[in-house]
This record gives C-alpha cells, structure tokens and sequence, in this order.
C-alpha cells in the first residue's frame, strides 16, 4: 500500500522557512491578484491565496473586475500594478473570459513580478537552467520530492500533460534533476504502457480517475495533479487513488496533495521578487 505524500505538511514547512527571509526584507512583501468574473473555483483559489498572503503579513490587493471587463481596461489594471512600487508579484487568476487574450495580458505583466512564472522571459530562463520563478505547481511538486527525500536522478518520470502551466515546466525540472522524462499527452499511444515502465508518474490531464490502479508499476510514485469536481459536489483528482494505491509506493491526494503547494510555492516566489526589487 502507497504512503501518502501529504502537501499539508510539506506546504506548512515551506511557508514556515520563509519566516526568516520575509523578516530580513526591509518592507513586507507585496502581492496584487487580478480576478475576471465569477468563476466559483477562482474565487475560491484567489481567497486561499490573499488569505495565506494575509497570515504572512504580505502587503496584498484583490482585483475583482466584471466579466464584460475589455482587453484594454485589464491591461490599463496590470500597467498600474506594473509602476506600484509596493507590489513585488502580479498574478492574473486563469482562465479569463473567453473574449480576453490571455497570452498578451501574461506577456504584459512585469517580468521581474510575474511570479506565476509563465511570462516568456521566466520561461526562457526555466528552459536554460537559470531559473528565476518556477510555475508554482511544478516548483510545488518539486518541493515535495525534496522534503521526501524521493531521488529522481536516472529516474523514467512520465508526465502526462504538456500544458504550460504544468505539465511542460514539470517535464522541464525533473529533466533538470536528471530524470529521464516522457512529455505524453492525448495523441500519445498506449499511455497505460509508457506508465507501466515509469518509476514517477505526474498525471496533469483534468479527467477526473484517468490514471489507473494497473498503469501503475510496484514502487512507483504517483503525483495527482488534476482537479475535477464531480455532479455531487466532491473533488477528485486525475489518479484513481483507491486502485493506484495498491501498486504505487508514494501517491498524493485530492484534495490535500498538490494543491497546498501551489501557494506555498505563490508565496515563495513572492518573497523572491520582493528580495531581488529591494536589494
Ligand atoms: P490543460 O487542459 O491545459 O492540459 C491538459 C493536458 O492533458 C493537455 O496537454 C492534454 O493533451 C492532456 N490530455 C488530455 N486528454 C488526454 C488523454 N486522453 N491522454 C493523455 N493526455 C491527455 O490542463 P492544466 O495543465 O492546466 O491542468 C491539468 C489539471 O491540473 C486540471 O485538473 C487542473 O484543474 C489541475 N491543476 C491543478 C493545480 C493544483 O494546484 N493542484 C494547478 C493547475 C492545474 P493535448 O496537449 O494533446 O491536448
């Protein structure tokens, strides 16, 4: 049977190391999140993230504009965080309307404050090995191989996914760690294959129980990065945990695995911009 990799208690140590280097900043650090209509599940994500910013004693500042909000209106909103002085990370909250250009608005924030890590200066520097902010999720699950002592090097990790907010990014650091890593996504053939020979498997698909209890090989460490919500109301994640568990030897839940470190990992590189803006 699996141990549970508990992202509760690795996201609590994470947020609690970056104590010493929040009080070593000469001002608190300073966060503006920009939230576009009525999304249920992000107003529930931007309220856990100025909540946390909030316990940390971070200066912070929800923007909450209407759905009918014009291209031209959001990016007048991110040039005004862009000259705030007191404003260290800007993070636009995805997905927006759809009549909004994503893309432009990401490449307009300031890259020295896009701590979300998904301008393309940010990206490129990932892709280089140099890495300033890591997308917080990838960075998250990183973290968590970290604190578990889990080894990556000469490791077969199969990601599947190839998003740039997660999956890409988490291809790129475990290459990184010297895994040997498979990018699958929904043209990849015989996916329950590929992860049968994987000794890491990070599922970043959002369908709800699609990794099975048999792709899953004896030892190996299953990474659940998906959230679903069902008709009933319940969240699930992208691993059929109860038949994963069987084979894997370490498994993140849903909720109460990848999730906590994603803010963590927001905070953290909050903390980082704040350091490299007021040094
Ligand atoms: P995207 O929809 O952007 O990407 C999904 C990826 O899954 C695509 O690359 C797609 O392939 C691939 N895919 C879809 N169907 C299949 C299939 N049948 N077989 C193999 N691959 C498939 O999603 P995100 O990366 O943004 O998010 C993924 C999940 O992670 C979601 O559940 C989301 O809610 C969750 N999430 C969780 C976070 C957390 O904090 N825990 C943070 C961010 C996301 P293709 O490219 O070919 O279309």
């Amino acid at each position: 049977m699996a141990t549970i990799l508990d992202g509760r208690v690795v996201a609590r140590s994470t947020l609690m190391s970056l104590r010493s280097r929040i009080d070593a900043l000469p001002r608190a650090p300073g966060i503006a999140v920009v939230r576009v209509g009525e999304d249920p599940a992000s107003k529930v994500y931007v309220g856990r993230k100025t909540a946390r910013a909030e316990r940390l004693g971070f200066k912070h500042e929800e923007v909450h504009l209407s759905d009918d909000t014009s291209q031209g209106e959001l990016e007048a909103v991110i040039d005004r965080l862009n000259d705030a002085d007191w404003v260290d990370g800007i993070l636009l909250q995805l997905p927006l309307p759809p009549d909004l250009d994503s893309t432009a608005l990401l490449d307009r924030i300031d890259p020295a404050k896009d701590v979300d890590g998904f301008h393309p200066e940010n990206v490129g520097l990932l892709s280089q090995g140099r890495a300033r902010f890591v997308p917080c999720t990838p960075a998250g699950v990183m973290r968590m191989f970290d604190e578990m002592d889990i080894p990556l090097e000469g490791k077969h990790a199969v990601v599947i996914g190839r998003s740039n907010i997660v999956g890409r990014p988490m291809a790129m650091l475990l290459e990184k760690a010297n895994a040997t890593v498979t990018l699958a996504h929904s043209r990849t053939k015989d996916l329950p294959a590929l992860t049968r020979t994987a000794d890491i498997v990070v599922a970043a698909v959002g369908r709800p129980h699609f990794v099975q209890g048999d792709w899953i090989s004896a030892g190996t460490v299953v990474i659940d990065v998906g959230i679903n919500r069902l008709d009933d109301g319940s969240l699930v994640g992208d691993v059929d945990t109860g038949s994963a568990s069987e084979n894997a030897e370490w498994i993140t839940p849903v909720p109460g695995g990848v999730g906590p470190m994603t803010i963590a990992m927001l905070m953290a590189n909050t903390v980082t911009a704040a350091e490299l803006r007021t040094r």
